[in-house]
């Protein structure tokens, strides 16, 4: 592969970040995932907007216009002959002599890579995940994609452990999100419900396109929390991410949901959300 550090294009096995960076030490980076279909990049300036918002509410000084991110992108893609898979872009406050005390006049660096993964045909699309649910223990930033991501690894961990796909995360009795991903219920009257974006979760980028698109419809969509209970007993259950795109949720602590079998919302929003990024991909 060939990946992109601090203004150069080079090697994976060439790469290197120095042991003092700041992401390495304290985690203190933010990073993008932004998926590739057919070549081309899925709502990059949305994510853009939102890398922008992280590295503000960081104080990280980086402007990722000016730093020509989309060329680095369409440039990687081009380089790895990258057709389906992922763009992963992190931006750590830069290198310093190790200090709980921020530096104020480091370089932030800039790492990307790609990764080629099947994002369209998938086994859990078919299937759907069997999910189980742990409290959530993440700091209380959640807004911020930070590279901080040991709690929600370990749960990632702990769900294939005991032979279930991943975690929804439970606070004050109700379900913040998944690990890497948002978690939606649709309710008996055909409602979509999923949580009001806040400090709490991630404002996923796929959530935003997916409710934009169900306001359209005319179906129903209620931004509240909801109880592990109420999505055990919910019609369908479902989640978002930029990878996962929209993919069904057909048990949660062993508890089928619906049938048990991704149901029909589920899967025309993920067709829909699929054609709609396909038809306005960023090369
Ligand atoms: N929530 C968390 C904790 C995530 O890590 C992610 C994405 O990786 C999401 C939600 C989904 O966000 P997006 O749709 O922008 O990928």
């Amino acid at each position: 592969r060939i990946v992109y550090v601090n203004g150069g294009f080079l090697p994976e096995a060439s790469a290197s970040l120095s042991i003092f960076d700041r992401g390495v030490l304290f985690a203190d980076a933010v990073y993008e995932v932004t998926a590739v279909i057919d070549g081309g990049l899925v709502d990059f300036d949305a994510h853009q907007r939102r890398l922008r918002r992280s590295l503000a509410e960081l104080g990280i000084d980086f402007d990722p216009e000016e730093a020509g991110l989309l060329d680095i992108h369409r440039e990687l893609i081009h380089r790895n002959d990258l057709r389906e898979g992922l763009v992963y872009l992190q931006i750590s406050r830069g290198v310093a002599d190790r200090s709980f005390l921020q530096p104020t006049n480091a370089q932030p660096s800039v790492i990307l890579f790609t990764q080629a993964q099947s994002l369209l045909d998938t086994p859990a699309a078919e299937s759907g995940l069997s999910i189980i649910t742990q409290p959530d223990k993440r700091w209380h930033r959640r807004d911020i994609k930070t590279t901080q991501l040991l709690y929600p690894s370990m749960m990632k961990t702990l769900a294939d452990e005991r032979g279930a796909h991943d975690v929804w995360m439970v606070e004050g009795g109700h379900v913040t999100e998944g690990s890497s991903s948002n978690a939606h219920i649709i309710t008996a009257d055909g409602s979509l419900v999923t949580r009001p974006i806040s400090q709490d979760i991630l404002h996923g980028i796929t959530r935003a396109a997916v409710l934009d698109y169900t306001r359209e419809t005319g179906a129903g969509v209620v931004e509240r929390a909801f109880t592990v209970a109420e999505a055990q007993g919910a019609r369908e259950a479902f989640i978002t991410s930029a990878t996962a795109f929209v993919t069904p949720v057909t048990a949660i602590d062993g508890v089928p949901i619906g049938d048990g079998h991704p149901g029909p919302a589920t899967r025309r929003i993920r067709a829909h959300y699929i054609d709609h990024s396909r038809s306005r991909l960023q090369y």
